[in-house]
């Protein structure tokens, strides 16, 4: 199948598309790419920091609560006072409310038996089993999260429905000696966990739905409360370093963009290792979302950029070939024979300009050859009219000679007969009839045999010419034949023709030639009838007559 060719400018702008869409759609998937893995690398530098905030603020934290009970069980009071000093009371008091998350500050005997408390709180009970009295009974120490269910039901304003967690500080009370004589402990309320992680959580993270978790060193999630009851069912992924952020599905579903940052440890030369570790995460639908939104806006610009090459291809296209159509037309109009062409082709390249002085030199050199042509035909009809003119008159007179007699100038035999037929079909128009003479000259012959064939020439002349004086200008007379004579009297009847006849053979007859003498001429003549069937009839009928006349001893008029 053979295409139809397209317009040039349809051409310039399709392959600008064309190639537009070649060029801009690996560049858009490329950029797409490059961009969408830079938000992602930010994103989890966002979360990283998150992370390491949190981390941060959870270790000082620690590590201050750690501080307070260690200075405190190094004060004079602890180290000197007896412990069944009232001043303890006081003194656990102020530290109680120096920190609105302590739930219970309390000293016990080197046995564990609790010898004075904030708010009287389990006064008297024995507390050797638990770590903290256990640990503390050495060094400083700060135990990891547990359930105290005692304790919890001797605190007032319960906020959680389920069991309240406490975080362990405690100490060794020395005397002066270095002897241990006591042990000061603390629990702070988990609740503190949720105050941390709310100051560091940068504003809008819950509409952009980034979460915070701390694990232990069991990698369990201690934060928020009872992640078993969260959407999903989170379980803390386990793979994960420090400098990572990688996409991990959290033992569910769905994906998440996740980060971890180890927390400081609260006891020096990690002592009593806790192990903790913040995790932030973000939904994947949630980051690509943010990518969508480049993602458009790259589409946006690419697009808008692709329109520009476009609208410029079309300039471009119309500027090349502008000129080309107008050649085109002007190449047309010279081909069509157009005399009156403007040459004013806005070439703009050195190409066009010559293609159009090439057109503008063919045009000019074909409309002089075509005039150089008309020219010549010009000459060539006025040649060929005078020839044929020349010709005509060439033929009329070969016509004239043709129809006349050479030796007495008188029409002959061709002649006459055409003459008849005329004079046949007037005759039939107007109903008028003509007459016929049949003229023959008498003993001829012996003319010839006497005075010789010259002679006999100037006797037919000199009868001829006695003929033609004897009638009408309107009337005929021919030769046709040796000394045979025929005239056609137009509008003659038969009595007018009887005169005639008479006229002219009298006159003959009156009219001698030198040497011959008299000469006589016998004539047959006939009228032509309206029912005769053709022009020569009446002519054989006055050949008849003319023998008549010749039987009848010659030199004279015969008819009907
Ligand atoms: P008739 O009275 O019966 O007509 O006798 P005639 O002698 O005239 O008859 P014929 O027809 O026998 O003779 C005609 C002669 O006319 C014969 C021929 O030699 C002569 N003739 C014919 N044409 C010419 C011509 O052009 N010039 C001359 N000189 N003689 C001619
Ligand atoms: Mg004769
Ligand atoms: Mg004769």
């Amino acid at each position: 199948m053979k295409l139809k060719p397209r317009p040039l400018h349809t051409i310039i702008v399709s392959s600008f598309i064309a190639l537009v869409l070649l060029l801009g759609f690996p560049t858009y998937l490329y950029i797409n790419k490059i961009h969408t893995d830079q938000l992602i690398s930010d994103r989890g530098a966002v979360l990283r920091t998150l992370a390491k905030g949190t981390a941060t603020v959870l270790a000082k934290n620690m590590k201050e609560r750690r501080r307070e009970v260690e200075l405190l069980a190094q004060t004079p009071l602890f180290v000197q006072a007896s412990l069944d000093s009232k001043e303890f009371d006081a003194s656990l008091a102020r530290l109680h409310r120096s920190y609105a998350h302590y739930s219970w500050i309390g000293l016990t005997d080197t046995h564990g038996k609790v010898l004075h408390a904030t708010n009287d709180h389990l006064l008297g009970t024995d507390v050797s089993a638990r770590p903290w009295f256990q640990h503390a009974s050495q060094e400083v120490y700060v135990g990891d999260l547990h359930e105290a269910k005692l304790l919890a039901g001797l605190l007032p304003n319960k906020t959680h429905e389920w069991p309240v967690r406490f975080i362990d500080f405690a100490s060794p009370v020395y005397d002066e000696s270095g002897k241990l004589r006591a042990v000061l402990g603390a629990h702070a309320h988990w609740r503190w966990t949720a105050e941390a992680v709310s100051e560091v959580m940068p504003e809008g993270a819950a509409k952009r739905k980034i979460e915070i978790f701390i694990v232990n060193g069991n990698n369990e999630i201690i934060y928020p409360d009872h992640p078993e009851k969260m959407p999903g069912n989170p379980m803390a992924p386990k793979e994960l370093k420090g400098d990572d952020s990688t996409f991990d599905n959290w033992g569910g579903k769905d994906s998440y963009l996740t980060t971890v940052a180890n927390v400081g440890e609260p006891v020096a030369d990690g002592k009593w290792p806790l192990g903790w570790k913040v995790m932030v995460r973000q939904p994947r639908s949630q980051v690509l979302s943010e990518v969508d939104n480049l993602e458009k806006d790259i589409t946006l610009g690419l697009v808008a950029v692709g329109l520009i090459f476009i609208s410029l291809a079309w300039l471009l296209g119309h500027f090349i070939s502008r000129p080309i159509i107008q050649l085109a037309k002007i190449a047309k109009q010279v081909s069509g024979g157009d005399e009156t062409i403007q040459f004013n082709v806005s070439a703009n390249s050195r190409e066009l300009k010559e293609l159009n002085s090439a057109i503008e030199n063919m045009a000019v050199t074909l409309l002089a050859r075509k005039h150089a042509l008309e020219d010549a035909n010009r000459d060539l009809m006025s040649t060929v009219a005078e020839r044929t003119a020349e010709l005509e008159a060439a033929n009329n007179e070969l016509r004239q000679l043709a129809r006349r007699d050479t030796l007495t100038g008188l029409p002959n035999r061709l002649a006459a007969k055409e003459q008849l037929l005329h004079e046949f079909n007037r005759m039939i128009r107007s109903q008028e009839p003509y007459a016929v003479l049949m003229m023959d000259i008498d003993f001829f012959k012996r003319v010839n045999d006497t005075y010789g064939h010259a002679t006999g020439d100037a006797v037919l002349t000199h009868v001829a010419t006695h003929i033609q004086a004897s009638l009408r200008k309107t009337d005929f007379v021919g030769r046709i034949g040796g000394e045979e004579f025929l005239v056609i009297l137009p509008m003659t009847n038969h009595a007018g023709a009887m005169s005639i006849a008479e006229k002219v053979r009298a006159h003959i007859e009156s009219s001698p030639v030198d040497p011959v003498g008299k000469v006589t001429v016998s004539i047959g003549v006939s009228v032509a009838a309206l029912d005769q069937s053709d022009a020569e009839m009446a002519v054989r009928q006055a050949d008849q007559y003319l023998y008549k006349a010749k039987q009848a001893g010659r030199n004279q008029v015969a008819s009907v």
